[in-house]
């Protein structure tokens, strides 16, 4: 059973350039990332919107290996902020996980 903690995005949405919600799904961003991620950036987005904090727990590794390198970010017709929106998921694993 997936646990869902409601709070997760207010934990997360430390700035306000954390725009996920604006994310619809299209899937652009997928097929363009150099790396080929399977979660990155739509499906990270929609466990964040959805509270499903175990599941970025467990994609820690890939978020750690995103290279932001911003080519997903330039073709995103709905201008998220995706880069942005890893680098504060980041911060919060790292608060999470290490305690920094
Ligand atoms: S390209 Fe933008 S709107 Fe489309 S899935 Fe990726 S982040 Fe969401
Ligand atoms: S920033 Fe680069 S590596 Fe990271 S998800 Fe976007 S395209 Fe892929």
């Amino acid at each position: 059973m997936i646990k869902v903690n409601s709070g997760l995005i207010d934990k997360i949405k430390i700035s306000e350039d954390f725009n996920a919600s604006a994310c619809f799904n299209c899937g652009t961003c997928s097929a363009l990332c150099p790396v080929g991620f399977d979660i990155l950036p739509r499906k990270l987005f929609r466990y964040v919107l959805l509270g499903e904090e175990e599941k970025i727990l467990e994609s820690t590794d890939q978020i750690f290996s995103c290279l932001l390198c911003r080519m997903c970010e330039e073709q995103c017709p709905h201008d998220v902020n995706i880069t942005e929106n890893i680098r504060l998921i980041r911060n919060y694993l790292a608060k999470s996980k290490l305690g920094v």
